[in-house]
């Protein structure tokens, strides 16, 4: 273990850990209490049981992978648990983030231990273990009336080395859950023959429980292991008359309404995006494995001082440099994204003012999200286009000759709409609200993302696409981008997302009429039906 911590007195603020429980992979089973603190950490410590999906409420944490060092090797307990009581003597609010349960073969006993000897605030809490939940998404109760009253969860590893607890549990239990006992499944299947179970007793083994790649094999004990030699670890074996009930009660194999099942979709959106949420959680309802792979980041800009000045400029009902001389600076601020409003706004606060300074200025979204963090902030779009490109709302909003347009947009943004505004004779002022800079990713994220049959790829800007394209180059070198990309079918949202993919060689497969999440979503239902 690391040296002694340091008193608070001397470290200044006191750090705090948390050992919380992922759930068993279903991002859905985390625990409120449980994003509560993801949303508080400094440092989010979890390794390969827990889904890195969940960082997601983690956006401005430190992530530390303790799952797989680069050597492919997991970091061994002692270095983790010197790890976390650094990190708390450092005054970080540290999230140790376990698969299930912290408590159930989680080791998470043992490093509340080591907190608890070094004299660190610590807090527990508690997940969805797999032992329940991945029997539970299987259909099959591990207690039931007449069947079953009482359960034991064994770790297969133990048994392994000395048949003693299967030999204890076994006369008492009626249902036994298995966890950690793919490779010793032998030796546990004899055991419990040996132990006098009858070889005709069911017997349910089920691979990565809870999540779409869900695999359930069932059998008896004098055959389930030649029925399971596929199985892969993680995996959980459930034993007991109990499993026949999954007949009857196999509700998640049995959903209708998954047409996406099987897919392995790429959501590219930034982490910092309001709706990027929305197209993870509405792919999973419709079956699909989600690979969150955010391609950029949004971040503020390098040079807010054009931003700066519109504001003052609002701020002091002046004449802009353009030569307005009454009233508002601006006929309209035309905004072309929701985080166009957001760092507008956000700006605006950080400036000492508030959204007063809009009263008299027109307001223009483009799209639908724009429009909703418009209302979101209770300011009302003056104008819409019922289709979503900047050149819709420029060719829309009626007459612009000697209108005074601000622009607030991306630093990289492309000139398309300010040309089209200058066309109509609009005095226009771009500047820039935000830029865009790589995506943190989960390194797991990559991994699978070049390790695995991936069906569909999904970019709702040129920025994402530009992103993706970059992250592949930089782990596979020049040249390797559309290769790479080309193998899944390319999904976009708009004209100008699909012309930055064919600008960059990429295919598009799909391409969402309305520039929404929702037009995503019905797209790509669309394309499954076909
Ligand atoms: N603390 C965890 C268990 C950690 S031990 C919990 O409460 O769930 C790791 C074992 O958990 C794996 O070997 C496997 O047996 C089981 N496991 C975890 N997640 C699983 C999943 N999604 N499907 C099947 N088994 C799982």
């Amino acid at each position: 273990m690391s040296s002694p911590p340091a008193s608070s007195s001397e470290v200044g603020r006191q750090g705090k850990v948390y050992l919380v429980g992922a759930g068993p992979g279903d991002p859905a089973l985390i625990t409120l209490r449980g994003i509560e603190c993801l949303q508080q950490a400094d440092v989010v410590v979890y390794d390969r049981l827990a889904n890195p999906i969940l960082l997601r409420y983690a956006p401005r944490a430190e992530w530390l992978d303790v799952g797989k060092r680069p050597d492919n090797h997991p970091v061994p307990q002692n270095e983790i648990n010197g790890l976390l009581v650094d990190l708390a003597c450092s005054g970080n609010v540290v999230v140790r983030l376990k698969g299930g349960d912290p408590f159930i073969f989680g080791r998470g006993g043992e490093e509340a231990q080591v907190l608890a000897e070094a004299g660190i605030p610590y807090e527990i809490v508690p997940g969805v273990t797999s032992a329940v939940a991945v029997p539970a998404y299987a259909g099959i109760p591990l207690t039931q009336r007449d069947l079953a009253c009482s359960v034991a969860i064994l770790s297969g590893h133990r048994s392994a080395n000395s048949l003693d607890p299967v030999d204890s549990v076994v006369p008492c239990a009626d249902t036994l859950v298995f966890l950690m006992g793919i490779q010793n499944l032998p030796a546990i299947i004899q055991s419990l023959l040996d132990c006098g179970r009858s070889p005709e007793t069911p017997v349910a083994v089920i691979e990565r429980g809870t999540t779409p790649a869900q695999k359930v094999v069932t059998g008896v004990l004098a055959d389930i292991l030649e029925r399971a030699v596929e199985i892969q670890p993680p995996a959980i074996t459930v034993v007991g008359e109990v499993v026949r009930l999954r007949d009857k009660l196999a509700w998640f194999e049995n959903q209708v309404e998954r047409p996406l099942l099987g897919l392995r979709i790429v959501n590219t959106r930034p982490l910092e995006s309001e709706t990027r949420d929305e197209l993870g959680d509405q792919l999973r309802a419709l079956g699909a494995d989600v690979l969150e792979l955010p391609s950029f980041q949004i971040i503020a800009a390098h040079d807010p001082s054009g931003l700066d000045r519109a504001i003052l400029v609002l701020a002091e009902g002046k004449t802009s440099k353009m030569g307005a001389s009454d009233g508002a600076a601006w006929d309209w601020i035309v905004f072309t994204s929701a985080n166009a409003v957001k760092f507008f706004v956000q700006r605006i606060d950080a400036l000492g003012y508030d959204l007063r300074l809009l009263a008299g200025t027109k307001l223009g979204a483009v799209g639908k999200a724009t429009a909703r963090a418009l209302t979101g902030c209770h300011l009302k779009p003056d104008f819409t286009p019922a289709r979503f490109t900047g050149l819709d709302w420029v060719r829309q909003v009626g007459d612009l000759a000697g209108r005074r347009v601000l622009l607030p947009r991306s630093e990289i943004g492309t000139s398309d709409i300010v040309t089209a505004l200058q066309e109509q004779e609009a005095l226009v002022e771009s500047v820039a609200a935000y830029s865009v800079a790589p995506a943190r990713v989960a390194p797991d994220a990559l991994e699978l993302f070049f390790g695995s049959t991936i069906d569909v790829i999904t970019f709702f800007s040129p920025s994402a696409v530009r992103g993706l394209v970059d992250m592949i180059e930089k782990a596979h070198g020049a040249g390797q981008a559309q290769q790479d990309l080309n193998r899944a079918q390319i999904a976009c949202v708009g004209p100008t997302t699909a012309a930055e993919a064919a600008r960059l060689g990429i295919r598009v497969d799909i391409l969402a009429e309305e520039y929404t999440v929702d037009g995503l979503v019905e797209a790509l239902l669309r394309w499954r039906a076909l």
